[in-house]
């Protein structure tokens, strides 16, 4: 056991290496070291915590702890690089789904129900909201983490005056809460229930209005969601740490679905509330068109007659594992004299800095790797683009189709290279489920299959 004094100095200790972790997670050099500190600081936070004076029944606390460890990191080692955000969707429903728990809790333990006047009232609506955000965290993240599996249709499910049908819940669960106040003991469980009920609702009609393209948004947006349950269920159990720790959590990941909006230009409260102001006015344009096809050594030739070279990796460059050849030949392009550079989208992939973190594993220095913004305006001086995996962050209906699901979202403008070379297995549309033009431009030639194995035929013709 511990005292409160060396409690508090070690939820303060625990706060400054949240802070710092969350610091070193900013650059690639100092990623690690971040990683490091925010392991140090839960220890020291669940250690100080399951120690702390009136806590009864460490053995159980500590035998769930270690079954949870257990499950967590067989999961972690056997989950892909790929269905990270999978991962990462359903780990914010259980942040999620505690919240409402310890909500519950929190509402059924009789220590609270003596509690009396204003600080009575406070700790009903410190309730009411953690098991709100909680229950939108918990039912939302699942929908999300449907969509990124695909067992949910990543198409927006947009019926007509579904904002009205939002607004309408949300002034009832206001309403719920001024009566839930009101109450005594554990009478306002009912006002509780249909609460709960209405945000999980409400979550899932959140998400399931979101399409393809903005998941990216939705899923750092469900991660400040679960730190604010966080946060707001800190603030049921008194515990200082969790809300400083559920506050950092929600507000790095509102700064980072901030980012993430600009990046593909779309409005932060839009995406928050559910697609709102987003439905296209019409029908998106039809392609049509010849796609044709080309053969590694026609790759080959066409990359050794090249002075200048762009790679776009997307997201089946991660499924394939292609970034070790792709490296090997960067290595031959430098070689034989050639500027070659990566061209990273923001959202390529299925995880932000997905790419980013593929190409390190690689080796691949991070001077060639370069940001949507600072390559576009290059690549009408670039001899060869190889499009690798990539599809929605190479379409052009973004910028020239209104009624694109993906209009708006800055693309890489790879068709005003001089020559494109796009390598997939067929010609499947990519995560946002549309058709892809740039196949069909006369610059544009197809390499079918793998991509791991066409870039290690490349290599060999190289
Ligand atoms: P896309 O999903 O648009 O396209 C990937 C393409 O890779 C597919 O068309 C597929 O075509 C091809 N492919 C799959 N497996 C292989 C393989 N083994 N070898 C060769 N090709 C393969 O990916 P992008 O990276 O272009 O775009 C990312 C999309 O994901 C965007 O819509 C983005 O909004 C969304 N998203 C991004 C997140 C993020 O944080 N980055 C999170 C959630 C969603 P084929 O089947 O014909 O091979």
């Amino acid at each position: 056991m511990i005292s409160a004094q060396i409690q508090t100095a070690s939820y303060l200790f625990a706060s400054i290496l949240f802070i710092l972790s969350l610091g070193g997670l900013s650059s690639q050099t100092s990623a690690k070291r971040g990683v490091l500190y925010g392991i140090v600081g839960m220890a020291i936070a669940i250690l100080s915590t399951v120690l702390g004076e009136g806590v009864e029944g460490q053995i159980y606390i500590v035998t769930a702890i270690a079954i949870a460890s257990v499950i967590g990191i067989l999961v972690a080692r056997k989950v892909e690089m790929t269905n990270m955000p999978q991962l990462v969707a359903i780990l914010h429903s259980f942040v999620g789904l505690a919240a409402v728990l310890v909500g519950f809790g929190s509402y059924l333990d009789p220590a609270t129900h003596n509690i009396q006047g204003a600080e009575h009232t406070i700790h009903l609506v410190e309730v009411f909201i953690g098991v709100f955000i909680g229950a939108i965290t918990f039912t939302g993240s699942i929908v999300a983490w449907g969509k990124l599996e695909g067992t949910i249709r990543s198409k927006p499910l947009l019926y007509p005056g579904r904002h009205l049908v939002n607004i309408l819940l949300l002034i009832v669960c206001i309403v719920l809460c001024v009566m839930f106040t009101q109450m005594h003991g554990i009478d306002g469980m009912l006002y509780l229930y249909i609460m709960t009920a209405i945000a999980c609702f409400i979550g899932v009609m959140l998400v399931m209005a979101i399409g393809g393209a903005d998941m990216p948004v939705v899923v750092s947006m469900l991660n400040s969601y679960s730190g604010w349950a966080a946060a707001a269920a800190g603030f049921m159990l008194g515990n200082d740490l969790l809300i400083v720790t559920g506050a950092l959590v929600g507000s790095s990941g509102a700064i980072l679905s901030i980012i993430m909006c600009e990046a593909m230009n779309r409005s932060f409260f839009s995406v928050i509330f559910g697609g709102f102001g987003n439905a296209p006015a019409g029908a998106a344009r039809e392609v049509t068109g010849e796609a044709v096809a080309i053969l590694h050594d026609g790759v080959g030739q066409l990359l050794k007659d090249a002075n200048s070279v762009v790679i776009v990796p997307g997201y089946g460059m991660a499924v394939a594992k292609a970034q070790y050849p792709v490296y090997e030949m960067v290595e031959k392009l430098k070689k034989d004299g050639k500027e070659v550079r990566f061209g990273i989208h923001p959202v390529a992939g299925r995880l932000p800095g997905h790419m980013n973190v593929l190409l390190a594993e690689a080796n691949v220095p991070y001077d060639i790797v370069m940001e949507m913004d600072e390559i576009n305006d290059d690549l009408s001086d670039t001899d060869v683009v190889l499009v690798i995996g990539a599809n929605d962050i190479v379409n052009p209906s973004a910028l020239d189709d209104p009624n694109s699901p993906i209009a708006g979202m800055p693309v890489l403008e790879v068709w005003n290279a001089k020559n494109v070379i796009v390598m997939k297995r067929s010609m499947a549309t990519g995560y946002a489920g549309v058709q892809n033009p740039l196949f069909f431009k006369d610059n544009t030639q197809m390499l079918y299959g793998d991509a791991k194995d066409s870039v290690a035929k490349i290599n060999a013709v190289l």
